[in-house]
This record gives C-alpha cells, structure tokens and sequence, in this order.
C-alpha cells in the first residue's frame, strides 16, 4: 500500500512549491544516514519521501497525480531509486557532502542550506624552530621554551578577516556552499551532481565585504609567541619532535599548523653516545692496568666505584648495564661500557729506562699472553 504523497511530506494539497520544499528537506534531515547509522527504516522512509518530492516539485507530474492518483503517474520518467546508495541519495539531493558535513558540524542555523563558511579552509603553515640542549638534557628529557614566529588568529577580527561590526557573507557565487555544482540529468528527477571548490572564496562558503584593517581580511597575524616544550628523555641529536596544531593559525575556523622542533645535543666531554649506550674511556698507565687499580668512573646518575684485578689489557670493556640513555619511548635503559685505554709512559729518564730494561729482562712467557685484538675489542664495544 502506497502512502499518499502529500501525507509522506506532511503537507495540505494547497501546499505551494515553498512549502513542499521546505517539508521535503526538513523530513529528508531526519533520514540522512549520519543521523541514523543503524536505522533500516530509514533508508526506505527516506525513498519514500524522495519519490513523494520528486513528484510534488514537477508541476505536470503533480497535476497528474492530482487528477489520477497513482495511475496518473503511469508511464512517467520517474526515478528508480532503488539503485542509490543510502548517502549516494543525498548528493544527488543536495550535492556533494555538504549536507553531511554540517550536519557533522552540529547541527544546522537558519534552516536548510544555510551552510555558509563550513567547508574545510586551507590548515595554517608548519612551522619549525631549533632547540639546542645539553648532553645530560638530552638524555634525561626536559622542559623548555622555545620563540615560535608563526601565524596567530588576528585578535583585532578574532580570526574572520572582516572588519569589526561588520560580518562575513555568505560567497555569491557558490551561495555559501563553498562548492561549485555541475548537474547532469539522469532522466527523471534524478541528477548527477559534480562538484568543485569555489573559485571566488577558495571554498570557504563565505566572502568578506570590509576586509579586517589589522591582518587585511586574512584573519592571521605574525606573532612572536614563547611556547613550552617537553622534551622525552631519550631523544638524539638530529631528532625531531612534532607539536600538532602548535604551528601557524589557519584561517577562519581552520586548523592550526603543526610545530616541528628539531633537536640539536651538545656533545658530553666525558661520554660518546652509541644509541642508547654510553662509551667511557678510561686512561690507566701501563703500571696500573699491569697491578690493578681501585678507581672510579663517572655515570650520568652517580659515579662507579671500579675495581680493576691486575693485568689490564688495552681495549678492554666494563660493562655496567641500564646506566646508559633511557630508551626513548620505551622502557629501560642502555648500558654503560667503559674502555681501558693503556697509556705508555714517554720521555723516560736513565733511571726509568734502567729500570724498564731490568724489568725486560725479568720477564718470562707467563707474563705475555696471547689476546683478542685491541680493534676487535673496540669494535665490540660499539657493536656497529
Ligand atoms: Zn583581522
Ligand atoms: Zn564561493
């Protein structure tokens, strides 16, 4: 049983094009597929309701409907919307997503296709700046402020580019939609929609009479601002940390750009950094890596108490584990590794050398023992 189409549109037989209009889109909003996701009733009220419009707006087709009812409308054109796509329905209605797209805005102001300054405006710049830290920074994380010179909302028009007291318009040419439509008739009532950004408000929806005399109706201005940083612990020299929506202002209601800082690490004197590990070299005379040493070493958090058995040989590693970087992002640290770098002594005296060569002679094979060479060594502590 077909329903009446008038009924389907909740309208009098008198209604005039206006008002079938209007109860068309009013109804067709509370059908739209956003609005009801998971609603199968929906689809088939709102093809009801398409066919309804579709007659009703066609003053032949209405006129024979008046007349005949149902059988008047034999042999007429009309749509199949069986064909479409739920949400297909709505840009051959109302092209595009602009329907959808202020429905997903919150709600539509001052009735139906009141959609001015609603399409997307072009996002603010990126902006990147340079942050120097110090090695122990670095590898602990930090919070620091850096000078950003990026776009900031003009405060003089709050953003909208037109002058104070006076407003943004809806753009004449595309009638605030921010789109341009080229329509194709499928036959029927039915049209292919094709649709293009606005050439005279760049899709905005909305244009600007008295431009803002601060910012020149672009609604940004330069600004200087200090914005604070939290550095990971962890982070390296050459990295880089993005801040979104921390860069330039967009235009009217657009998004902010991202803030890019790119981090420079001062290098340590005591430390190399090997990824998440810590190179120390420690510098033993050829005497004290020969006897053994108590010493200690320096750590990012505390120095190490190091006891070293005699016979020390060059390259050798120490190594102390989860005293290195802290991973970035992660859990846990690198390793410390500390390298014995043997120092031989130079410029002897008579007596030193005298003493060296009676040394010499003492010496035996037990003294001497064959080992792993001092690059293998090294190249083991770097793990390339
Ligand atoms: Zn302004
Ligand atoms: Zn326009």
């Amino acid at each position: 049983m077909k329903r009446d189409y008038y009924d389907v549109l909740g309208v009098g037989r008198d209604a005039d094009d206006t008002r079938i209009r209007k109860a068309f889109r009013r109804l067709a909003r509370d059908f739209h597929p956003d609005v009801n996701p998971d609603d199968p009733q929906a689809e088939a009220q709102f093809k009801e309701l398409a066919e309804a419009y579709e007659v009703l707006s066609d003053p032949q087709s209405r006129a024979a409907y008046d007349r005949y009812g149902f059988d008047g409308l034999r042999g007429r054109p009309l749509t199949d919307f069986s064909h479409f796509g739920f949400a297909d329905l709505f840009d051959v209605f109302f092209g595009g997503d602009m329907f959808g797209s202020v429905l997903r805005a919150g709600g539509v102001q001052g009735g139906w296709g009141a959609a001015a300054g609603t399409a997307p405006s072009p996002r603010g710049d990126d902006v990147a700046v340079e942050l120097e830290l110090e090695f122990v920074e670095a590898v602990f994380g930090v919070t620091r402020d850096v000078e950003v010179e990026a776009d900031a909302l003009c405060e003089s028009c709050e953003g909208s580019g037109a002058e104070p007291g006076t407003g943004r318009e809806a753009c004449p040419q595309c009638r605030g939609s921010g789109r341009m439509r080229e329509v194709s008739s499928l036959g029927g009532f039915g049209q292919f929609i094709r649709t293009s950004t606005c050439s005279l408000c760049r899709g905005q929806g909305s244009i600007v009479r008295s431009p803002c005399g601060a910012c020149l109706g672009t609604g940004k201005r330069r600004t200087t601002r200090t914005t604070s940083v939290e550095v990971p612990a962890g982070i390296a020299d050459g990295q880089r940390l993005r801040l979104g929506g921390e860069g330039g202002a967009g235009g009217a209601g657009a998004r902010s750009g991202d803030l890019y800082v790119l981090v420079a690490v001062r290098p340590d004197e005591r430390f190399v950094r090997d990824g998440d590990d810590l190179v120390y070299r420690l510098d033993l005379t050829m005497i004290d890596a020969s006897l053994g040493l108590n010493t200690v070493v320096p750590a990012l958090d505390g120095d190490i108490e190091l006891r070293l058995p005699p016979g020390v040989q060059p390259g050798d590693v120490k190594l102390f584990r989860n005293r290195g970087v802290p991973v970035l992002q992660g859990y846990g640290r690198g390793d410390l590794k500390v390298v014995m770098n043997v120092t031989v002594p130079r410029n002897l005296s008579d007596d030193q050398r005298e003493l060296l060569q009676r040394f010499e002679e003492l010496t035996t094979d037990r003294n001497y023992q064959p080992d792993e060479s001092f690059l293998d060594k090294l190249r083991a502590a770097f793990r390339q």
